[in-house]
């Protein structure tokens, strides 16, 4: 692949048909790090023709499991071989410091071997009792089909391989459209795709905008299941998109995710250093532009003052940088826009009575960095705590009870994670069962497994990733009744 020739279909790269390009920049500098096709409808057509007969007449989809899931084994292999080029290529198109890009690769590299182990594992339907010796019943599950797979720039190749690894271990073939803003990983994983022998066809690749690309994705007549990954503003189109052609959908939204503290948990130095820790690096980690991050500190007022001084005092401290500098702890938000909307809502924040209590500024020099910002005094009237910031900002807020710690963090529109600290492991337990939020972290936050389900209640999407229901997404489950022993049923009398 040469740039601009950044669209793969039926196996072949090339640029857009329009001939547009665009630039990808390095959001430590804004210099220009990549130019990139401009896809548009005829692309995404293209790319569709081509999964579709790959689909329909290839030989993908009966693959023995086997075969399949080899593939997938040797592109965990191939991504751990480049580990270091492609969180590299993260860390300078996301603006992640270059650890993260690479615990990036290795997350990836874990859901591919995932994904193989479980298709491998399975049994091949489900045998049920039919009532009658004479007949065979049994349920299988099959592939979707054409799957358009819609990605965000804040974690470009985790997201893509979270939905791409399911669907090739299900037999679909796809069409993955990457964010405009941070597509090069996505291009490198399709490379080693094909390196790892996925034949001609499966694997498609459309780079380019929201609209047209996404969304002729989303209500393309071949496409069977659309599977996105993005803000709720897109997601909701996306669903719209693709309703008149009923197809299967699948969002992963945003969120607006609570970290509830109890005074318990901080009784001694260490679970207070502990708790102080965590609290950064739920909120701040990659500038805070993490679909889970913990943007909402709730916490018991005995401890408020004391836990927000020491918070703000170590956000002050946040090295910020570009990611591939020695000693960086932070990178740059992603993009001007990104940084200008997180302004916005500090400014408003401010306007409506929140204490700054670290950052609110922007660093001198070049890119698009944003100091990590606590906002103290806060509360539910604030648009900042009702809605998604997507940037290094973190509220507070307090409780004195356990039901109001409960009431404050389930007070949201969305419900994707949420973590509760505290040494009463009876509380803990009782605090989890009622948040209503896809994951719960106690005493943690951040921590992901390939095998455990991932996905939001409320306004946080529709359905999960990873684990057993991430791979059942991608599949159709039909019911094979065989009659052994066909006789006439003599329903009607003639
Ligand atoms: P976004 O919604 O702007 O874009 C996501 C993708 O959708 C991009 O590829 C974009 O080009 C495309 N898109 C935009 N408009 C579209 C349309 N009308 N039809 C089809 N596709 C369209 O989101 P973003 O700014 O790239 O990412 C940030 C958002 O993603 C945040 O809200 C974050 O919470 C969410 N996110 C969620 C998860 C999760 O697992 N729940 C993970 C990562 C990010």
């Amino acid at each position: 692949m040469s740039e601009q020739n950044t669209i793969y279909t039926a196996g072949t790269w090339r640029s857009a048909a329009s001939g547009a390009s665009r630039e990808v920049l390095d959001p430590a500098d804004a210099s220009v790090l990549a130019v990139v096709a401009e896809g548009g409808t005829a692309d995404v057509d293209a790319a569709v023709r081509a999964a579709r007969a790959a689909f329909d007449s290839g030989p993908w989809p009966g693959t023995p499991v086997a075969e399949r899931a080899a593939v997938l084994r040797r592109t965990a292999d191939l991504l751990q071989r480049d580990r270091e080029r492609i969180g590299l290529l993260e860390s300078r198109d996301a603006g992640k410091t270059l650890e993260e890009g690479r615990v990036d690769v290795d997350c990836v590299v874990d859901a591919f071997r995932y994904f193989a182990d479980l298709v491998i594992g399975e049994g091949a339907g489900r045998v049920v009792d039919a009532g009658s010796p004479d007949v065979h019943s049994v349920v299988v599950h099959e592939p979707v089909g054409v799957c358009a797979l819609i990605t965000p720039w804040n974690y470009p190749l985790l997201q893509a391989s979270w939905k791409i690894a399911p669907a090739l271990a299900a037999g679909n073939t796809f069409v993955v459209k990457p964010s405009e803003i941070t597509p090069l990983t996505t291009v490198a994983l399709i490379e080693l795709l094909a390196e790892a022998g996925l034949p001609a066809g499966v694997a498609n690749l459309v780079t380019g905008a929201g609209d047209p690309v996404g969304a002729r994705l989303a209500s393309h007549p071949d496409v069977d299941l659309v599977s996105f990954t993005g803000g709720l503003a897109s997601g909701t189109k996306v669903m719209r998109a693709a309703a008149d052609t009923v197809k299967k959908v699948a969002l992963e939204l945003g969120g607006k995710n609570p970290n509830v503290v109890f005074a318990d948990a901080c009784a001694t130095e260490e679970g207070f250093d502990t708790a102080v820790d965590q609290a950064l690096n739920a909120a701040f980690m990659h500038s805070g532009q993490v679909c889970s991050a913990g943007s909402r500190l709730i916490i018991e007022e005995s401890l408020s003052e004391r836990f927000v001084a020491e918070l703000a005092r170590r956000a002050e401290k946040i090295r910020l940088g570009r990611g591939t500098d020695p000693g960086v702890e932070c990178g740059p938000m992603v993009s001007a826009a990104q940084r200008e909307r997180t302004e916005s809502y500090v400014a408003s924040a401010l306007a409506e009575g929140a204490v700054l209590r670290a950052g609110g500024e922007r660093p001198e020099g070049p890119g698009y960095f944003y100091r990590p910002t606590v906002l103290d005094r806060c509360h539910r009237g604030m648009r900042v705590v009702r809605e998604e910031v997507f940037g290094p900002v973190l509220t507070v807020e307090t409780f004195r009870t356990e039901d109001e710690a409960v009431a404050l963090a389930n007070d949201t529109e969305y419900g994707l994670a949420g973590g509760v600290w505290t040494a009463d492991q009876g509380r803990a337990r009782r605090v989890a069962g009622r948040l209503r939020h896809g994951t719960v972290w106690i005493n943690d936050f951040h921590p992901y497994l390939p095998q455990a389900e991932w996905g939001g209640f409320g306004k946080s999407g529709v359905g999960r990733e990873l684990g057993p229901s991430g791979l059942a997404e991608y599949r159709e489950t039909k019911h094979v009744y065989q009659n052994l022993a066909p006789r006439p049923v003599r329903w009607f009398a003639g």
